[in-house]
């Protein structure tokens, strides 16, 4: 069965998502990165994506935020795509750590395995596996086309937030070399931590957001530039490593309550897909304790749960 809404109901339903969560403000911004301690608390927005291309958004959907861990699932793509989905998973793996995001005793734990592109090990280590692999300008450039293919337009660099992350990541800085120590990491651990460090500081909108999620649920046909970014087999797999680990160890509770693989960031961004029926994405940013968007949460929950819309029983949403 599938969920039938006119656009112009759509339109009133994200708009009342909006209007319902703006006045809820919990949470606190990301401190342990200084760039994200200043971002005004109040920017909220919703932007969805469907694959006729047409966008229905509220709120602050052109402002420029850090992208963070979201930028984890289209470097997963970018290396799926280059290598293969069987190579990724036996160079990095794709199991859940339930730990945080940023957790060393995961990797401790899992002796040598880096568990998923979506944590920060699993994700320094498939910014090593980005070919051209050992020409940090030729990797760089690989990321810059393939997130510009995803969501549709090119992303910058925050350069204050990239020089105020790489003065700070300590904890990276001993993910990448206990990776090399396992014999995880692909290339330079440091060049590889660098590239890491750069993405995260990527800024994007909640519209490009929800256009890359729309790119993904799409099956890597972009619904607005109409172009295909990656090999169509890899939705499944994207959005299983979406599924299992989006929300860190948070991420049960999250598909528990709302029926949608989305994957976070301290930048204060999420981006949810629904294969075959839409992309959406929410931002602000006070987080929670795990380090997920309070207001962005709150939205897609919102929509997805008055759409009835639930990967696990009824995906299907029909926009007439
Ligand atoms: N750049 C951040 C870090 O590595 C990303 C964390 C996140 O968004 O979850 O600490």
């Amino acid at each position: 069965m599938a969920t039938q809404i006119s656009l112009s109901s759509l339109k009133d339903l994200v708009q009342e998502a909006y209007e319902a969560v703006k006045p809820q403000d919990g949470g606190a911004n990301a401190d342990y990165i200084p760039y994200l301690k200043n971002v005004p608390s109040s920017l909220f927005g919703i932007a969805m994506v469907l694959p006729s291309g047409e966008i229905v958004e509220a709120g602050d959907v052109d402002y420029v935020f850090g992208i963070e861990s979201v930028s984890k699932v289209p470097t997963a793509l970018l290396i799926m795509n280059q290598y293969g989905a069987d190579e990724v998973m036996n160079k990095i793996g794709a199991d859940a750590t339930g730990l945080p995001f940023n957790s060393i005793m995961a990797i401790l734990l899992e002796k040598d395995h880096p568990s998923s592109p979506l944590v920060n090990a699993g994700a320094i280590s498939a910014c090593s596996m980005v070919k051209p692999v050992g020409d940090a300008k030729g990797k760089w450039q690989a990321i810059e086309t393939f997130f510009a293919g995803l969501c549709g337009s090119p992303l910058s660099v925050i350069d204050e937030l990239y020089k105020s992350e790489s003065a700070t990541n300590f904890n990276n800085k001993s993910i990448a070399w206990l990776l090399k120590n396992y014999g995880r990491i692909y290339d330079d651990p440091d060049m590889s931590l660098d590239i890491y460090t750069r993405q995260c500081s990527l800024g994007v909108t909640a519209r490009q957001l929800a256009i890359g999620a729309a790119t993904i649920a799409c099956g890597g046909m972009n619904p607005v530039t109409r172009k295909q970014v990656f090999d169509e087999s890899l939705t499944a797999r994207i959005v299983s490593l979406v599924a299992t680990v989006g929300f860190y160890e948070h991420t049960g509770d999250w598909m528990y309550v709302s029926g949608i693989p989305a994957k976070t960031g301290v930048g204060g961004g999420i981006l949810g897909v629904i294969p075959g029926s839409f992309g959406i994405a929410a931002f602000s940013p006070q987080l929670d304790d795990a380090g997920n968007s309070v207001r962005a949460q709150k939205a897609i929950q919102y929509i997805t749960n008055k759409l009835g819309i639930n990967i696990f029983t009824n995906p299907m949403l029909e926009v007439k």
